[in-house]
């Protein structure tokens, strides 16, 4: 095996400080930490988004950790090649099943615990709500980044890669997909948002779209907060926001709606 040291993103990183190590009690134990392992041809692209606000500051907290495997590390030859024309010809190049196997192994070799194996790809189960959850469950999760014409099919036979897709269009390659994907699952993670209630609250979490927010100013360009909002009346309140949830979810997701109303009812 190749083992090159994945790049670590986050409270990995080296910070120097006077404080003796056994001081640093608030440094959480690194072993235990949800991880997302990134394989992909520009690992540059990486924290990219995912390094600001919250899961900017709980990456640097340690409450989640970054790995990514630059897949040109396992090309092969003095010009790293990683990717070759498609078998029965065709536009473009498919990423070879050998250097994608090397890179595969060495973040199977780094993963620990329940770590779901992932190709982003259009063709894949549509990502939502409940599988960020389930990622969020899990110990981490490993993700493999396509670029130009995709992988080479046997690789996601032999691995058992499950295909996820971002939404029916087609993106050139497999990190914003994958950043987006991991901004859902690592903000549900304990202690990421730093209001436990917005989690449950807001849009999926409950099967209905959220209902609509206002805040100051109370009167803007002849437009008023709805006077409910203001009335301090907790349980009226509350009855408002179920009501608006329930009609904009009918209204622009029948969908959900349908499937909400099956649980339910
Ligand atoms: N030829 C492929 C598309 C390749 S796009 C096809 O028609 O199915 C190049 C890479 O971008 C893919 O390998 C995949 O990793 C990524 N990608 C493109 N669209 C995506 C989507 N909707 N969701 C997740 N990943 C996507």
């Amino acid at each position: 095996m190749t083992n090159k040291t994945p790049r670590s993103a986050g409270r990995i990183a080296v910070r120097p400080t006077m404080k003796p190590r056994e001081l640093m009690t608030d440094t959480p134990d690194i072993a235990g930490t949800w991880t997302a392992q990134i394989i992909t041809l520009f690992p540059q692209a990486f924290p990219g988004v995912l390094g600001e606000s919250l899961t900017g500051k709980a990456l640097q907290d340690g409450l989640w950790r970054l790995d990514t495997y630059n897949l040109r590390d396992y090309g092969i030859g003095k010009h790293r090649n990683v990717d070759d024309t498609p078998a029965g010809g065709g536009a473009g190049m498919v990423l070879r099943a050998d250097v994608l196997e090397k890179a595969i192994n060495d973040a199977r070799a780094g993963a620990r615990g329940a770590m779901q194996l992932v190709y982003l790809s259009p063709r894949g189960q549509r990502f939502d709500q409940a599988m960020a959850r389930s990622w969020a469950r899990a110990d981490g999760v490993t993700m493999l980044c396509g670029r130009f014409e995709g992988v080479d099919e046997r690789v996601l036979e032999h691995f058992g890669v499950q295909e996820v897709s971002l939404g029916d269009f087609v993106l050139t390659g497999g990190e914003i997909a994958a950043q987006a994907m991991i901004d859902a699952t690592v903000r549900l993670l304990p202690g990421v948002l730093g209001n436990a209630e917005s989690a449950v609250e807001e849009s999926f979490s409950n099967g209905l779209l959220e209902h609509p927010q206002y805040t100051k100013p109370a009167e803007w360009l002849g437009r008023a907060i709805p006077e409910v909002l203001l009335s301090g009346n907790h349980a009226k309140i509350a009855e408002w926001r179920r009501e608006m949830a329930e009609k904009l979810t009918k209204e622009r997701r029948p969908d959900l709606w349908a499937a909400d109303a099956s649980k339910k009812r």
